[in-house]
């Protein structure tokens, strides 16, 4: 069914054309693209659902983009590092705002993972914030301007809409669950 939730609650999801009870509800609706609010961050390229992969891949086959930017190094901005570097002749670089790639793991795996990059041909850029994104370039809060065809943002994930309008108990936004994943009588929460 093509439908978009609104809201939960009293037994009952409001849809956007149509409205469903329920005895119990499972929320499982994903995350969506953090942009933090970074002008321009929003015209970027994202890899997280298919519309926006096929996108990107799109772009990548018509334009041919010799300057390609990844904006955040977890693990979704390395694989798609790695993987762009492999099948393009295209320069790859990514942005890492925090000191070392993949910063919510161990130093080691940094550095086995920039290494691997590095290899690859990867341009690792830490320690450094985007401030803006613009159509041919990214701009840095130290006031450095790098050049680039395409920038693809990877730097993070929030609460889908219809999560943000909830009120459940939640911390930073995430609904919050019990260990059965309970966030309330009649309603359970999984996934991200
Ligand atoms: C490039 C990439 C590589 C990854 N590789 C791995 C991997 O190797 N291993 C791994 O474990 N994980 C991987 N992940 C993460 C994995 O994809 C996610 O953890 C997983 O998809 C989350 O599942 P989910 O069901 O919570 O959310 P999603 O898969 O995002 O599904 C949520 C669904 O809910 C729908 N929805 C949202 N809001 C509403 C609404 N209001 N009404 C109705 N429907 C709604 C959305 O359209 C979507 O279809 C990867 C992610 C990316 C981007």
């Amino acid at each position: 069914m093509n439908e978009r939730a609104r809201s939960l609650g009293n037994k009952v999801v409001k849809c956007e054309r149509s409205q469903i009870d329920f005895d119990i509800a499972v929320i499982a609706a994903g995350a969506s693209q953090n942009y933090y609010g970074i002008q321009g961050a929003e015209s970027t390229f994202a890899i997280n659902t298919l519309e926006e992969t096929i996108k990107a891949r799109r772009f990548i086959e018509d334009r041919n983009p010799e300057r390609i930017m990844i904006i955040g190094s977890g693990l979704t901005g390395v694989e798609v590092a790695s993987v762009l570097a492999e099948s393009l002749d295209a320069s790859t670089y990514v942005i890492e705002a925090r000191d070392r790639l993949l910063p919510q793991f161990s130093q080691q795996t940094s550095h086995l993972v920039e290494s691997a990059l590095a290899r690859k041909g990867v341009n690792v850029l830490t320690s450094v914030q985007v401030s803006e994104v613009k159509e041919d370039c990214i701009l840095f809060s130290d006031g450095v301007r790098l050049d680039c065809d395409m920038a693809i943002w990877t730097a993070g994930l929030k609460p889908p809409d219809f999560v943000e309008n909830l009120e459940l108990p939640k911390n930073q936004g995430w609904i919050l669950v019990d260990n059965y994943l309970r966030a309330s009588f009649d309603v359970f929460a999984i996934g991200r």
